[in-house]
Order: structure tokens, then C-alpha cells, then sequence
């Protein structure tokens, strides 16, 4: 009695409990008749608009209609008839919330139990949302973006990672890179991961990866939900590209300073020629048009020097044939680059002069080749063929800009130096035309100056006072352009590079003195005194004494000439290495902007002195050549309205010659 009545107090606390569960529990019969509901199971009947107690010992399809057809009708059906439990997921439109339904059949009864899985629900769909989301954002990159474990193994990789390695990123999730990867890059991968889980922090690092193509990627750690490391996440970001940009640009700026560091064009393609093997090719060569229309091998480049000796030979034993429709005649001929991607054996029997040609032409083991014209202001002026052999490189269209670059500054070098060749020519005519056009005015013009110094001697007959003073002036006239004539005499040696350097010791004093001499008639008729500073008597300098003093007066005639008043001086010193001279005036000066000019051939500062005082712009630049030929040189301090102070520096004893 007391095991009954405890049996249905279990029942109804049971009930009770089945009551108070959050699930909506519903008990049928397999005639789908509804035997019971909870209270939870109640009020969702309700919330349909029907009294639950009504529908007891109803069949379920009569009392809620609607369900026939339903997922739970077939759930009912299906755990009836099969006696397995049916599970099924529904939106619910009353509740608003998504429902899952478990049918379980107990012997003659279906327990159904309903529940509200829209938590369940919500945070799957927010889940495969951002899962979504993350794909979307992997693939909207064409970088490499990966996620691996601890060893290695891929957990996620996006479309453009897997695509490298050729497959689809669900093929290597749970793969290493050893599976794909050759081992001793897979390594270098499995020793930055490692870095990176030691280190436990970013590392970036740039490395080759699969295709011969470079990569930077950033590794950084990972960790899960407990905090612990989980492995590596990485970005790796191809940049063969920006690599072969770079290089590109290295080369051309190594290409322009070769060509730029001497006017002998044969060396600097030679130059051109190492420089671009290997980087561009396996072997270069350069031809060059000579002036007679034929053409010259000017270089060949191979790493290996016994290569380049043995292509030598063969380029000289068989010349260029000029009317070839292709190769080298028909670049230089055309000025259009040839490309050969692939050079297949029947192509070299063709370009074969005899069989001991092709013998050697195979030896060559050309691939690919490329020839581009050396081509300037229209004029081809030869060119550049790159070889792609034992390297197997293979030449293609996007080859051509950078070599076709390298071509074209190799032409204007080519050019340059031809001008330079031809200015120079040119420069020297003219100044052995200067030096003797010069030469040639001097002897009528000592005939003028000796002839008037008779007549003023009156050793001809009497002369006039009023005649006296014309010859003054004829004399002095004469004796001006003498001076200007000297001048461009002296200008066009030094230019033509004929002037000779005579060394003897020099005493310093001695030499002031004679300059100083040499411009006091013209100081004095403008009442300037020239001051002389004492020096060292024995103070010497061993130098070119005429080139000296010719210095010397050279810069006191323009400190007498931009001086109206005030004075002049002049000193010299010595020390172990170097004589320095200055010569000090408080004339008219020189504008700073001025300064940087004045030793130019030719230049005169616009000015009334120098128009009142007339001369050839030419005097500081012979000084300054001067010195310069004595191994020493002249420079400037003035300020204009106060005067100027050249200073010549010479070494004491001559340099040896570098
Ligand atoms: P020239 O004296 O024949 O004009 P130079 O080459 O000797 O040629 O001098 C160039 C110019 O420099 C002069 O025309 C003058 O304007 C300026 N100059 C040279 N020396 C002096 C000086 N001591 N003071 C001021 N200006 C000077």
C-alpha cells in the first residue's frame, strides 16, 4: 500500500516536474491520439487560438488541422511506424522563434518533446555569418592568407593560397607544406613557423617560394579560447613583381653610371655587356655599325672568360652577313628588336653557313634570344643581343622595354662620344687657328710699335710736340693690343694644351717685386701705391717662374684697372706644402652673383668700369688655367663697392704627375 501510494506520489511528481519543463512535452498514442501536454506543451496549443483541454483524446491531425502535412507530421508518422525517434527543425510563426521537435515512440505511446532553439539558432547563424564573412574577406585578396596548427597542418587557407599549389583551399586543410612543397622549402616554411611560436610574436620574411616566385609573408601566433598557442596564422604576399621592378630599376641606374663614367664608348658596352650577364642573360654581345658600313663585335659576355674566348673565335671566322633578312644585320638595319622565345634546333640548320658552323652554333646551347637595336635621334647606331642558354631562360615581350632601355642609353653614350670626339677636334682647330691668327698679328704690330719709337726719337727728322703726343698715343694703342693679343695668345695654348711647364726655384720677394714693377706706370697714372708685404727672403717656391709672374700681373692689372682709389697690396707665404699669393685691392668689387662666373673665358661683369676700362674677358680665366697647369688654382673673396682679394695657391714643389 505504502509502495503504491509512494509509486503515485513519483507519478504525480513526475507530472510535475514533466509540467514545470521548459520543452513542450506531448504523449500520443500510435493512433496519434493526443493523450497528454504539459503545461509548457499547453500553452503553445493555446497560443494557437485552441483550449488544450479540449484536444485531449483527439486525434492530433483533427484537433490542430494544420500540422497535416507538416515535418511533424511525418516525424509522427515516421517514429510510429519505424519505432526509432524522428527529429525535426521549424520555424514557429506564432512564437516567432525557431523550434526543434524530437518524436520518441515508448512502446504504444510517441513522446514528443518541442523546444526553443532560437539561442541555438541565432548564434549558429551568426557563426556561419561571420564564417561567411571572414571567406568573402580571405578571398577578397589576392594575397596568400593561411591558418595553421602547431605542426603545421593547414586549419584554413583562402582561394588564392590554394590556387597556388593548384588546388582548392578544402584539399589542403589538414596538409603540411611538406605535402606539396619541395622539402627544403617546406622546411624554411616549418622553421619560420617555429620562430614565430618561440618568439611568439610578428615575423616578416621574404623567401622563394613555389613557381620561382618571391614571397613576403608575416607569420604571427594564434592563440584558442583557453589562451594556449594554437599554431600560425600568415599573409604572404607575392612580390616577384615588385622584385623584378627593383632589380630592373638597379640595373638601369648601374647601366646609366657605366655608361656616364668615360667617353671610351668600346669599354663602357663592354662594361654594359658583364653587367647584364647574368642578371639578363646567359650571353651578351654588342655590334657596333663602323663607319665603312660594316659591322663589329664589339663585346661578348659569358660568366665563364674560356666561353667569351671561343665565341671570339667563331665571330671573327664567320663575319656577319649584311644582307641576313634576320639577326643582327637586319636589327641594325630595320632599328626593330627580334625575339626569339624558343630557338628550336631547326632554326640554327637554317642559320648555319656550313656543318662546322651549326656544330658550333649548337655548342652555343641557345634557348632564347633577344636583339635590340643601339638606337639614337633615329640612327641605329648597332646592337645588344642577350642569349638565354644553359640558365634556360627564356625571353618573352615583357623583356623587351628594360633591354630595349638599356639599348637606347647605350646608343646616346655611343653618341655622346662622338660629339665629344668631334667638339674636341673641333675646340683644338679653333684655338691652333686662335694661336696662330695671334702669332701672325703680333709682327706688324711690333713693326708699328718699333717704327713709332723711331719717329719719336726723332731720328728720322724733327718732330713736333703736337706729332709727339699723337705718337704717345699711337705707341700706347698699340702697346694695349699687344697686351690683348698676348692674351688670347696665352688663352689659345693653354686650350690647345700647348703651354710647357718650365720648373726653377722662385724667391718669393723677388717675384712680387717684378710684378708689382711690371703694373706700377699704370698704378701711378691713377695715383694707386701698391704696397708690397714683407716676406721671408728665403722663401721659395719651385715653379714656372714666367707662368708665375704672369699670374701675378694678370691680377694686379684688374685690381689697378676696378680700383679708383685707395690701394693695392700684395703678399706671399709659404708653409712645408703650399706658397700662397695674394693680391688685395679696394676697387669696385664683385657681386656674389658674379663670383662663380668670373673665371669663364669670355666673361666681363656688365658694367660701366669694365666698359670704361675695356679688355677681353679672358685674363682671370688664363690665370686661373695658369695655376691650374702648376697644380694649383685661384680663387675670389669680394664684396661688392669694397674691394677684392685673389688668392693664388701653388704647391711648393711641383706634384708628380698622376
Ligand atoms: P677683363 O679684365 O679682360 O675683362 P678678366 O677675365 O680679367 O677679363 O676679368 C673678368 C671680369 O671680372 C672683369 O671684366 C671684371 O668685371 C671682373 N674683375 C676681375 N678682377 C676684378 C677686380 N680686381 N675687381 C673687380 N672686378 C674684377
Amino acid at each position: 500500500m505504502d509502495q503504491r501510494r509512494s509509486q503515485l506520489t513519483d507519478l504525480e511528481l513526475l507530472l510535475e516536474v514533466i509540467d514545470a519543463l521548459p520543452d513542450a512535452v506531448s504523449v500520443f498514442d500510435l493512433e496519434f491520439r493526443i493523450l497528454r501536454l504539459n503545461a509548457a506543451a499547453s500553452s503553445l496549443v493555446q497560443d494557437g487560438g485552441i483550449d488544450p483541454e479540449s484536444v485531449i483524446g483527439q486525434s492530433v491531425f483533427d484537433a490542430l488541422p494544420n500540422i497535416r502535412h507538416s515535418d511533424w507530421d511525418r516525424a509522427l508518422r515516421s517514429a510510429a511506424a519505424t519505432q526509432t525517434p524522428a527529429l525535426f527543425e521549424r520555424f514557429a510563426p506564432s512564437v516567432g522563434h525557431w523550434m526543434e521537435t524530437r518524436v520518441i515512440p515508448r512502446g504504444q505511446v510517441l513522446i514528443s518533446i518541442t523546444r526553443d532553439i532560437e539561442e541555438r539558432h541565432v548564434a549558429e547563424r551568426r557563426a556561419s555569418e561571420s564564417t561567411a564573412v571572414l571567406n568573402a574577406l580571405l578571398d577578397s585578396t589576392a594575397d596568400t592568407m593561411f591558418v595553421k596548427d602547431g605542426d603545421g597542418r593547414f586549419i584554413a587557407i583562402n582561394h588564392a593560397g590554394a590556387a597556388i599549389v593548384g588546388m582548392a583551399p578544402a584539399d589542403l586543410l589538414g596538409k603540411t607544406a611538406f605535402d606539396f612543397a619541395p622539402p627544403d622549402m617546406a622546411e624554411r616554411a616549418r622553421e619560420a613557423e617555429q620562430d614565430v611560436m618561440t618568439a611568439r610574436a610578428t615575423i616578416r620574411t621574404e623567401d622563394r617560394g613555389l613557381g620561382g616566385r618571391y614571397f613576403e609573408v608575416a607569420r604571427s601566433p594564434w592563440y584558442d579560447s583557453h589562451g594556449e598557442l594554437g599554431g600560425v596564422v600568415g599573409i604572404a604576399t607575392d612580390i616577384t613583381e615588385r622584385r623584378a621592378r627593383e632589380s630592373e630599376k638597379a640595373l638601369l641606374a648601374e647601366a646609366g653610371r657605366v655608361l656616364s663614367e668615360s667617353l671610351e664608348y668600346r669599354n663602357t658596352l663592354h662594361a654594359v655587356a658583364q653587367l647584364v650577364t647574368p642578371a639578363l642573360a646567359d650571353w651578351c654581345s654588342v655590334h657596333v655599325l663602323t663607319p665603312d658600313g660594316s659591322i663589329e663585335t664589339l663585346a661578348v659576355a659569358h660568366a665563364n672568360p674560356d666561353k667569351v674566348r671561343w665565341a671570339r673565335d667563331i665571330s671573327q671566322r664567320y663575319a656577319a652577313d649584311h644582307r641576313a633578312t634576320a639577326g643582327v644585320p637586319n636589327v641594325i638595319r630595320t632599328g626593330r628588336s627580334e625575339l626569339y622565345s624558343d630557338v628550336a634546333d631547326d632554326m640554327l640548320v637554317r642559320a648555319a653557313v656550313d656543318v662546322e658552323n651549326l656544330h658550333l652554333i649548337r655548342e652555343l646551347q641557345m634557348r632564347s634570344a633577344l636583339i635590340v637595336p643601339m638606337s639614337a635621334h633615329g640612327r641605329t647606331l648597332g646592337a645588344i643581343t642577350l642569349i638565354g642558354a644553359e640558365s634556360g631562360r627564356r625571353y618573352t615581350e615583357s623583356d623587351l622595354p628594360l633591354v630595349e632601355e638599356i639599348a637606347r642609353r647605350s646608343a646616346i653614350a655611343i653618341e655622346n662620344a662622338e660629339l665629344f670626339r668631334a667638339a674636341a677636334a673641333a675646340n683644338r682647330s679653333k684655338s691652333e687657328f686662335l694661336a696662330s691668327m695671334s702669332h701672325e698679328l703680333r709682327t706688324p704690330l711690333n713693326a708699328i710699335i718699333g717704327y713709332s719709337e723711331l719717329l719719336s726719337e726723332g731720328i728720322t727728322g724733327p718732330i713736333s710736340p703736337a706729332q709727339q703726343e699723337q705718337l704717345t698715343r699711337v705707341r700706347a694703342s698699340a702697346a694695349h693690343l699687344l697686351g690683348l693679343i698676348d692674351e688670347v695668345l696665352s688663352f689659345s695654348r693653354l686650350e690647345a694644351g700647348q703651354e710647357r711647364v718650365v720648373h726653377q726655384d722662385v724667391t718669393l720677394a723677388t717675384i712680387l717685386e717684378e710684378a708689382a714693377a711690371l703694373v706700377r706706370p699704370m698704378a701711378s697714372a691713377k695715383r694707386l701705391p701698391i704696397f708690397i708685404q714683407p716676406v721671408n727672403d728665403n722663401a721659395i717656391c719651385t715653379t714656372d717662374i714666367l707662368k708665375l709672374r704672369q699670374i701675378l700681373t694678370n691680377l694686379l692689372t684688374n685690381a689697378v684697372k676696378f680700383t679708383d682709389a685707395g690701394s693695392i697690396a700684395i703678399s706671399a707665404a709659404c708653409d712645408s706644402s703650399v706658397c700662397t699669393f695674394e693680391v688685395r685691392d679696394t676697387g669696385i668689387g664683385i657681386g656674389g652673383d658674379h663670383l662663380d662666373r668670373i673665371f669663364d673665358p669670355f666673361w666681363q661683369v656688365e658694367q660701366t668700369a669694365s666698359r670704361r676700362v675695356g679688355g677681353t674677358g679672358l685674363g682671370l680665366s688664363v690665370t686661373r688655367r695658369l695655376a691650374r697647369l702648376l697644380g694649383g688654382d685661384v680663387t675670389v673673396a669680394s664684396v661688392a663697392g669694397q674691394g677684392s682679394t685673389f688668392t693664388v695657391t701653388l704647391p711648393r714643389v711641383p706634384l708628380p704627375k698622376a
